[in-house]
């Protein structure tokens, strides 16, 4: 019997991984596909495509597994996915994460919300959807989140052999970093114990997720003839709250004595500043507040601040009448 019991037309079992650079997506989907070729004898391919930008950008990683007497003559990207894994549940914002997903696929998120939360802000209504807290895990551990998110693609894909990952695991840390070995496995095992899965059945007609492939917002066939773009390079509706990675910063504005050195460190001029008259009634700056739609997370105005006023805090990120919110747990 076959080892993939669930395939496409063309005999393919499809993974598509949803993330954000700097999340390990890229190295996840290549340890995946290597798990299912030496691993098992089958056949697959892996590649990912993402943009030049800064880290914290989307990129996706495609896997895509056959049997070894079928041949992959098919390397696009995958449209029509078996699985998909999204490495942060924030990118449903920018990307449509669930674009071409099969009647019958599995969704899996990182995330410690509800399954209720979750199929609300993906709009996904049924189907199986798998929930691992892999940035709490990995934070625990002082790991990565690709390796719990690994542990539970591997639970979802019952057809691979978590022996492989851990072996993998073992080699590639063994020699160079063999603190981390231990970790690494405590990481990959609690991703594959901890998921937890919700399957609400589809209706016998329910089609699939409609594929859509992002189209540019103007070009030679929506540009305005003698239109004039008055707005280059604003960034104005970019959002990097999907760049950060389980912290944020918090400011404690009673401490603060607005020496704005937090603001020559922040790459992304998250602080905003407002004038006001000092005690003495001369003119100065104040420190208003941060604009968390354009932080990343990397905390380097915590590390400067001199007074304290700025602490790192574990984010959780949810969602309330359109509005990002980011409170504090713990
Ligand atoms: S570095 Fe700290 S004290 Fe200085 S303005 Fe920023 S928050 Fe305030
Ligand atoms: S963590 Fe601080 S320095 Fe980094 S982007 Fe956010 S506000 Fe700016």
């Amino acid at each position: 019997m076959s080892i993939l019991t669930k395939t496409n037309e063309l005999w393919f079992f499809e993974i598509r991984l949803e993330s954000i650079g700097g999340m390990g997506a890229n190295l996840a989907g290549k340890m995946l596909a290597e798990s299912g070729v030496l691993g098992l004898g089958l056949n697959g391919t892996n590649f990912s495509s993402y943009g030049s930008e800064k880290k914290g950008s989307p990129v996706k990683s495609f896997v895509r597994f056959c049997q070894p007497d079928v041949e992959i003559r098919d390397h696009s990207p995958i449209e029509q996915p078996d699985v998909i894994g999204l490495f942060h549940e924030a990118l449903h914002t920018t990307v449509n994460v669930l674009s071409g997903l099969k009647p019958g696929g599995v969704v899996l998120v990182n995330s410690t919300r509800s399954f209720e939360e979750i199929r609300r802000d993906l709009q996904f209504p049924y189907g199986t959807l798998a929930l691992i807290d892999a940035m709490g895990i990995a934070i625990d551990e002082r790991t990565r989140v690709n390796t719990s998110m690994l542990g539970a693609l591997f639970r979802i894909c019952d057809f691979l052999d978590p022996d492989t990952m851990r072996q993998v695991i073992r080699q590639t840390f063994e020699k160079k970093y063999p603190h981390l070995v231990e970790p690494n496995l405590r990481t990959f095992e609690r991703g594959y114990q901890e998921v937890r899965f919700q399957t609400i059945e589809a209706l016998t007609d329910a089609a699939g997720m409609k594929f859509e492939r992002p189209e540019p917002l103007l070009g030679y066939e929506t540009q305005v003839l003698g239109g004039l773009i008055r707005t280059q390079g604003n960034s104005m509706l970019k959002d990097l709250s999907g760049s950060r990675q389980g912290y944020l910063p918090e400011l404690d504005l009673a401490s603060c004595i607005h020496c704005a050195n937090c603001d020559s460190v922040c790459p992304d001029l998250c602080f905003v500043w407002e004038s006001g008259e000092d005690k003495r009634g001369r003119q100065q700056m104040f420190l208003k507040g941060i604009d968390y739609q354009y932080c990343k997370g990397c905390l380097k105005c915590v590390e400067i601040c001199p007074t304290g006023s700025l602490s790192s805090l574990r984010e959780e990120v949810g969602y309330a009448d359109n509005h990002r919110v980011a409170h504090v747990f713990n």
